[in-house]
């Protein structure tokens, strides 16, 4: 059904006018202030549906957590089951352990784990980690890439330069990252060559999936790696967006390069909101000694540990992966040949499991060259694909989950070829 009952539309405008009285912006993240002001009744799979009886194909799955579909019935039966004997302790328990085991094991190089609730935090960690193990303070980071809210991450461009993205936030905790383009391994030489003796830390999103979904260039990871190891840098690779979506290894193991840390998020745990940072012994265990601290009262809950237990086991025991690439090569041919077949210089490029839709034919390889492309003309069209029934970001990331099937597909392009008839029009 494509959005016919619109009759009680009502029902998302009565919901939104009472949210702004409670709510700033009526959102709880800013990043939904952009999104859609529909309010969702439920979801099931790749659907959702929304309090006026509109169904919607999801292609952004919760900015990526759902991977697994939504309300995947073993993590919601787990997680259910598991919090009926208590939620958190101030103590430890046997699931956390199993949690632990089975990342580890998954990830494959990493040998010890810790859980946060947020990527956000787990990022926070991993350069805390780092600082402590290295005495130095100052961490390189590129633009485009995406480390969560905070005063020290978060970054905005404006009129070409980079800064503070909020107000209120403190300028000078950017003062210690040094901040590069991506995909340049000379920059990052360069870099090294000026500063190497203060540098704690190299960060990156290994495929900077935040924005435009583009690829490391062939050898770029391995060239940081071998630098980090020069200037003896601890290499961070955030996998908030690509753990467990691109595989049990996520990017590291899709590039074959092995960070020292890694922060791992949403697909980990089945759309419950569970982070964790990962590493080798000899950097993790600094947490265990207390020489550095890394805390949270709600980490490694019962929640959020049993979540991981039935995600990651769901993941190793019936692997989605050949079918989430399967539906997303379809997905991003289909789009490209409905753009095509309206003149559109529809752009739909990166990896079967998360895409980027944008207009433009500009060779895209980093931040910069991204800013080519006509972003505002995609942006401008989701509003109408989300009309029409397809739930997606203005930015042009899609999300591909397990739960994307022919019926999925089938309802997608048709829903897309109808928006950009009503677009073009
Ligand atoms: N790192 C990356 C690569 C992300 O994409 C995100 C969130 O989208 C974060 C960190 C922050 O994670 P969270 O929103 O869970 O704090």
């Amino acid at each position: 059904m494509e959005n016919e009952e619109s009759q009680g539309a009502s029902r998302s405008e009565e919901l939104c006018r009472r949210a702004l009285n409670r709510t700033p912006g009526g959102v709880h993240s800013n990043v939904r202030l952009a999104g859609s002001r529909e309010f969702i009744r439920s979801a099931r799979g790749a659907w959702l549906y929304s309090v006026d009886g509109r169904d919607y194909v999801d292609y952004l799955l919760g900015q990526g957590p759902n991977f697994l579909g939504h309300a995947p019935g073993q993590v919601v039966e787990a997680v259910s089951d598991a919090c009926r004997n208590g939620v958190i302790f101030g103590g430890q328990h046997e699931l956390e352990v199993r949690a632990a085991e089975l990342v580890c094991e998954a990830v494959g190089w990493a040998d010890m784990i810790r859980f946060s609730m947020t990527g956000t935090e787990a990022v926070q960690a991993a350069f805390r980690l780092a600082r402590a193990a290295t005495g130095r303070t100052k961490v390189i980071r590129f633009e485009g890439h995406y480390h969560g809210w905070l005063d020290n991450v978060l970054l905005a461009n404006r009129d070409g330069r980079w800064g503070p993205a909020s107000n209120g936030q403190l300028a000078a905790h950017l003062d210690d990252f040094v901040l590069l383009p991506w995909n340049d391994l000379d920059e990052v030489a360069a870099a090294l060559a000026r500063d190497g003796e203060e540098i704690a830390a190299v960060v990156m999103e290994p495929i900077m999936i935040n924005a435009g979904v583009i690829e490391p260039k062939p050898g770029f990871l391995q060239g940081v790696r071998r630098l980090c190891d020069d200037y003896g840098i601890v290499l961070i690779f955030d996998e908030v967006i690509s753990g467990f979506r691109l595989g049990l290894d996520g990017a590291a193991g899709r590039y074959g390069v092995t960070p020292d840390l890694a922060t791992y998020g949403k697909a980990i745990a089945g759309g419950f909101p569970v982070a964790a940072l990962v590493g080798g012994e000899e950097l993790m265990d600094l947490f265990g000694t207390g020489e550095v601290n890394h805390s949270g009262t709600f980490n490694s809950s019962v929640m959020a540990t049993a979540a991981v237990v039935a995600s990651v086991s769901s993941l190793i025991d019936d692997p989605p992966y050949e079918r989430v690439a399967q539906h997303g090569k379809e997905l991003m041919n289909g789009l490209q040949d409905i753009g095509a077949g309206y003149g559109l210089p529809l752009r739909v490029v990166g990896l079967p499991q998360a895409f980027h839709v944008s207009f433009g034919d500009a060779e895209v390889t980093d931040y910069r060259t991204l800013q080519q492309l006509d972003l505002a003309r995609y942006e401008d069209l989701a509003g109408t694909l989300i009309d029409h029934g397809l739930w997606v970001a203005g930015r042009g990331v899609w999300y591909v989950s397990a739960a994307h099937g022919q019926k999925e597909l089938d309802a997608a392009l048709t829903r897309f070829d109808k928006a950009l008839a009503s677009w073009t029009s």
